[in-house]
């Protein structure tokens, strides 16, 4: 290795599990190279790809005659910064993953693509003095201009483009007509003139709350994990914001995560209502340009509150002071594909690295960090009642064996909903499966229509009048005479589409609306639904774990869990603590409002432990009747997992490669480490391929990383692995 030349480490996208060694291009001043800059270069066939450079080497252990020199340099200046660069470096390593993948998943479409950014400034919505003026009441017949013309109303500094967007979803062309009659203008985005104290917030929280965040307060500065253990309704968000007050008032960042779902304008809104300050919003549903703005714009300290989705968690921050998780038991935090992720553990990575607090709120903590509060890692805020005066729910279990049944709802719950309604409350309906049945089959001759890519039954869809595979998305025409025996086939099984017209047979007087991924395709028709919901426009909602999550819907009175034995006998590992979770919140939609709720359960087996622990000694207790057995059966998070997943056409490639892997890794690993399989996946075919995997598991975790990268090594050189696809899950959150 000749040590005399400048040598350019670039993280390169593609699937290799490495860094890329360019020379810098002729002329270039060699001094101005930092790390963080993006480069664009030559690779492969590709004419040109953009690159990210990680380190700067004075040699390297290639022939300098074989290295291409770059392209050009696209920044003056690193977009990446140190700390961004450390983060993925730890990512790359920890979850075995190539590091130009990493930063094309830890960055804005815009600064993959290799896009300046100094044209990204932001801009700004405010009243004109016409506007301030204007009495509101004037707009009545114009409901969307008269609700911006409040909203920015309330604040004293302009309210920034994106954010307003999120929280009032399509509303550009209201805004476009508020500019033509003089009411808004447009401005540009100003810095933060923080006027609420933490004291306002502090006055409003109870005694609990107030602990809790005094807790985080005192934190700030440190790494620490809280995990703000609080019932829906208890107030978490509330000790949120009043953190955020106080990293604000040191001149501090905050960035909050929320699932997927729970992205909703709703919480944007109550973020921009409680914070004059600018706020960055991330997630999948902006555009390109208005994601790199706020990107940007928290890059450089000009917001100081982010909120967005998983992907979020990789903002950087220019004055970090508190990340908040909220519902951080929820799945969608960990990525199911690509680069598997979870953007829970980069966050506490991130705490350590930037000493900044996290704070993990849920009603029903994850395994993973009720283990971490037993090991003393994690520190546990309780807040045990329901804010205000909100009662918690009353259970009933129905046993509706042998029982009278209108499809899917049994006599017992049509009366009670009948009660409820009668008192004018609503009622929610929970069923996690939408479609009309999930079953078509011949009572003849027991021919059954299902997805031949994937060896599963069709659900049908009546609205649609299709076939569709829950699985894969196939979907097909219905049919009704057998395509065997030409009898009429029958449909059994009950999807949410089902209930809707049973509901509507049995009250037909009530305003019933269904909310699952069928009726919510166009955009923002789940706001509408929701907003309708709110405005008491419906009666009955019925809906999928789509409205399982964090909705306030405080006229509901009434919740039922129609069908509560589907994954009661799961083999997944994690099934138990996912349904238990899924319980708790489907449950904890109902009686937030002044009014006590009730939870009517639907099952065949009454007498699960499940249901008896749940509902006489709730989640709490439960969880830690779970943990025991994971002790016991030795699985996380008393073990560490790592996952090889194999797809292909055909089932013997899959084992063949599984087998092989599994041979090179006891070798590699002298027996240290646990390997289970080749298995088949819990659904062992999708879209026409078959899945496979290996489980290796170790008590140490730093034990069951130490020889992957050189299994990995070896897997890429076996022949074998060019003619399957397959891939690496660090810490499995699903193993179907
Ligand atoms: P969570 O985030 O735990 O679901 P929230 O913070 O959204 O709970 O609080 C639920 C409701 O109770 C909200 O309407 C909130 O304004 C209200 N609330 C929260 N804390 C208090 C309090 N200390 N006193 C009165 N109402 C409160
Ligand atoms: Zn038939
Ligand atoms: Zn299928």
């Amino acid at each position: 290795m000749k040590a005399d030349k400048t040598i350019l480490r670039v993280a390169v996208p593609t699937p290799l599990r490495r860094l890329f060694d360019y020379l810098p291009a002729r002329y270039i001043d060699e001094s101005r190279l930092l790390p963080g800059m993006r480069v664009a270069v030559p690779f492969g066939k590709k004419k040109e790809m953009i690159g990210l450079i990680m380190e700067i080497a004075t040699g390297s252990d290639f022939p300098y005659s074989k290295l291409k020199r770059i392209h050009r340099l696209v920044d003056t200046e690193p977009v990446i910064d140190q700390q961004q660069l450390k983060l993925i470096n730890w990512a790359s390593r920890y979850y075995h993953h190539p590091p130009g993948e990493v930063f094309f998943n830890a960055v804005p479409a815009w600064v993959r693509q290799g896009q300046t950014l100094e044209k990204l400034q932001e801009f700004a919505w405010r009243l004109t003095d016409i506007g301030r003026r204007l009495d509101t009441a004037e707009l009545k017949r114009a409901p969307r201009q008269q609700q911006i013309i409040k909203h920015l109303g309330r604040h004293e500094l302009p309210v920034t483009d994106t954010a307003l967007l999120a929280a009032f979803p399509g509303i550009r062309p209201v805004l476009d007509k508020l500019v033509e009659k003089g009411l808004v203008e447009q401005v540009v985005a100003t810095d933060n003139s923080q006027t609420r104290t933490l004291a306002d917030d502090i006055k409003k929280l109870n005694t609990e709350q107030r602990e809790a965040t005094a807790r985080i307060i005192a934190a700030i500065g440190q790494h620490q994990v809280f995990v703000l253990d609080g019932l829906t309704g208890s107030g978490k968000t509330e000790v949120y914001m009043a953190a955020i007050t106080a990293a604000l008032e040191q001149g501090l960042q905050s960035l909050v995560l929320l699932p997927e779902i729970g992205l909703t304008p709703q919480i944007i809104r109550r973020f921009q209502e409680r914070f004059d300050c600018h706020i960055a919003v991330q997630h999948s549903g902006l555009s390109d340009r208005e994601r790199a703005r706020d990107w940007l714009a928290a890059k450089q300290n000009r917001a100081q509150i982010i909120l967005g989705t998983r992907s979020a968690v990789w903002t950087p921050l220019a004055k970090p002071g508190l990340f908040i998780a909220d519902e951080e038991h929820d799945l969608s935090y960990k990525q199911q594909d690509g680069f598997r992720y979870s953007a829970k553990d980069i966050m506490i990575v991130r705490s350590q690295q930037e000493q900044v607090p996290v704070v993990l709120g849920s009603a029903t903590p994850s395994l993973e960090s009720l283990c971490n509060i037993e090991r003393k890692k994690h520190e546990r805020l309780v807040l045990s009642a329901r804010a205000g005066d909100a009662k918690l729910p009353e259970y009933k279990l129905i046993d509706i064996r042998g029982k009278k049944m209108h499809g899917p709802l049994s006599q017992v719950l049509v009366d009670e909903m009948q009660r409820h309604l009668a008192a004018k409350n609503q009622v929610l309906l929970f069923l996690n499966r939408r479609g009309y049945a999930n079953n078509l089959y011949c009572h003849t001759c027991g021919w059954k229509a299902s997805c031949k890519s994937c060896d599963l039954p069709f659900t049908y869809h009546k609205s649609s009048n299709k076939l569709v595979c829950h699985h894969c998305e196939k979907q097909q025409r219905s049919m009704t005479a057998c395509p065997e025996c030409h009898a009429e086939l029958i449909l059994v099984g009950h999807g949410t589409e089902r209930i809707e017209e049973v509901l509507a047979e049995q009250f037909p007087d009530q305003r019933i609306a269904r909310i699952d991924r069928d009726t919510t395709r166009k955009k923002h028709a789940i706001t509408d639904l929701l907003e309708q919901i709110r405005n008491r426009n419906i009666d009955i909602l019925i809906g999928t774990q789509m409205l399982a999550k964090g909705h306030h819907f405080p006229g509901v009175t009434l919740t039922a869990i129609v069908d509560a034995d589907r994954g009661l006998f799961s083999t997944d590992f994690r099934a138990s603590e996912r349904l238990a979770q899924l319980f708790m919140q489907v449950s904890g939609r109902s009686g937030r409002g002044d009014k006590p709720g009730t939870v009517l359960v639907q099952t065949h087996n009454p007498e699960h432990t499940l249901f008896q622990q749940l509902i006489s000694n709730g989640y709490a207790r439960y969880a830690q009747t779970l943990l025991q057995e994971r002790q016991q059966a030795w699985l996380p998070p008393y073990t560490y997992m790592v996952l090889l997943n194999a797809e292909a056409h055909n089932a013997d490639d899959c084992r063949h490669f599984l087998n092989k892997a599994a041979d090179e890794l006891k070798r590699i690993s002298g027996m240290s480490l646990s390997v289970f399989g080749p298995l088949p996946a819990l659904f062992e075919k999708r879209s026409g391929r078959y899945r496979w995997q290996l489980i290796v598991q170790a008590e140490d975790r730093k034990q069951l990383h130490n020889h992957i990268d050189e299994w990995l090594v070896q897997l890429e050189a076996m022949k074998l692995s060019k003619k399957i696809r397959w891939s690496l899950d660090v810490d499995p959150m699903d193993m179907a």
